[in-house]
């Protein structure tokens, strides 16, 4: 298990309504006694960004899922780091693989977003991974590399960054790499941190994302330097998400 403190975050993704504010308080409600080993997060859409931190009594830390990579401006639909900030979000989701897919983000933009992130006070939750032809055709790590090259700027800390490593081929498919695929790629992370940051390197932590769920997780987060997970999917059920978490007290 991790030496740094954990972090489990959940992702909503496009999923929750005002009504969902039942299951986040159950959440609130799990949270309470595992606080003082792990850090709890909750990344809802945008819309209960607010509804959600008033009722996380300070034990829950919430997250946007994404943020433009200017403050302002004329962006229809966007929403800025300084707009979470606001909200009273503590961190943000940047280059997730559905933004990556779905928005055609390249590293570039993602690189812009954890600045934004970083303009805000917010925590950069930056995801990098593979996608299941890259694994298929061996080239796993030096794609991991130029992602985490590309998208993750030059004045990361331990406080500003944590990175997610999702495999593309294992988000809401049910399949999970090996353990020591996940030591491999999680170490080979530590080291490209450790070559550009080494004064924060070892402080920074690194999720594993990809098919967490209750059953998995505590083969998945015994891995060396996994520092906790990015859970989407299981994330929605408290007693899932919760149990999740449970790992680490
Ligand atoms: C994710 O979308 O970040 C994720 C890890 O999803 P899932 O847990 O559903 O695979």
């Amino acid at each position: 298990m991790t030496t740094r403190r954990p972090l489990v975050a959940g992702n909503w993704k496009m999923n929750g309504l005002m009504g969902s504010q039942e299951d986040f308080r159950k959440v609130v409600a799990g949270a309470k006694g595992l606080r003082e080993k792990v850090d709890i997060m909750v990344c809802p859409p945008a819309t209960l960004v607010r509804q959600f931190v008033g009722s996380s009594d300070g034990i829950v830390e919430i997250g946007g899922q994404d943020c433009h990579a200017e403050p302002s401006g004329a962006f229809t639909g966007d929403i800025s780091a300084e707009m979470l900030a606001d909200l009273g979000a503590r961190a943000v989701i940047v280059g997730h693989s559905e933004r990556r897919a779905f928005h055609h983000e390249t590293d570039a933009e993602v690189w812009r977003k954890a600045q934004a992130a970083w303009r805000a006070g917010l925590l950069a939750i930056v995801c990098i991974g593979e996608s299941r032809d890259d694994r298929t055709a061996g080239r796993t790590l030096p794609v991991v590399g130029m992602q985490f090259e590309g998208s993750i700027p030059d004045v990361a800390t331990a406080q500003n960054l944590v990175i997610a490593y999702e495999p593309v081929w294992a988000i809401g498919t049910g399949l999970t790499p090996t353990p020591a695929d996940v030591a491999e790629v999680h170490g080979f992370i530590r080291g490209r941190l450790t070559a550009r940051f080494p004064g924060a390197a070892q402080g920074v932590r690194i999720l594993y994302g990809g098919s967490v769920k209750p059953s998995n997780a505590k083969e998945l987060m015994a891995v060396d330097n996994v520092d906790g997970a990015l859970v989407g999917g299981a994330s929605l059920n408290p007693d899932e998400f919760l149990a999740i978490a449970r790992v680490y007290a």
